[in-house]
């Protein structure tokens, strides 16, 4: 077969029936499925089945060796079927010209940066899981700065619930509530006797006096 510069991963589904190909996206794996077509010579291949059907014996054991080895009108056929399906796929990718891999343009292929996506990531995804990295990494600090020692999983769990515990508003990271100013450590202590109580308890479980 002529090497036709693609793809290199994909998947021949080509039988004596005709000719199918499936291209794999080589960053995600993404699959694109040409349309099945009917090979010429699978047909002949049908219509001596069916005169061997009538016939039997002899004629049988001919075909099934037909169905095995492929005829070198078939090989070409296939040939000339891969060079048209990769034609018909080939505007769903697109190769890198940094890392060469052929990637789907759907979702792997930068069109501002004309790079796959591997060696020019996408600005606003990788701004969001650094956004996301950058809350917890405040979380962190703000169950640190509690003292250390004190700070449960409990505890922990409740400042990176990220949102504030008085006035439910979300938190990113800090001290304070930007909504109502409320302290966002991860401590409360009781208004009346002054032991530490749960930040979300509505009554000290020490002395029962009511929580503001
Ligand atoms: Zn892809
Ligand atoms: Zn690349
Ligand atoms: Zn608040
Ligand atoms: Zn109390």
């Amino acid at each position: 077969m002529e090497m036709i510069q693609f793809v290199h991963n994909y998947n021949d589904e080509s039988t004596d029936r005709g000719f199918q190909f499936e291209f794999y996206c080589d960053r995600c794996g993404t699959g694109y499925r040409t349309p099945f077509k009917p090979s010429v010579t699978g047909i002949a291949t049908e219509v001596l089945d069916t005169a061997s059907g009538l016939l039997g014996g002899l004629l049988g054991t001919v075909t099934e060796v037909g169905d095995r080895v492929h005829s070198a009108a078939w090989e070409r056929a296939h040939d000339a079927a891969f060079a048209e399906a990769v034609e018909r796929v080939k505007p769903h990718f697109r190769q890198c010209p940094r890392c060469t891999q052929w990637v789907c343009v759907e979702r792997c292929w930068n069109q501002t940066r004309g790079l796959c996506k591997e060696c020019a990531p996408d600005v606003a995804v990788e701004m969001s899981a650094m956004q996301a990295e950058a809350a917890i990494e405040g979380a962190r600090e703000v169950a640190h700065a509690a003292k250390s020692e004190e700070v449960t999983a409990e505890a922990f769990d409740e400042v990176i619930r990220a949102v504030c515990p008085k006035c439910g508003a979300p938190v990113s990271g800090g001290k304070f509530c930007a909504e109502c100013g409320a302290p966002l450590t991860a401590e409360k202590f009781c208004a009346e006797c002054g032991k530490k109580i749960p930040v979300r308890a509505k009554f000290c479980p020490e002395c029962g006096v009511r929580q503001v």
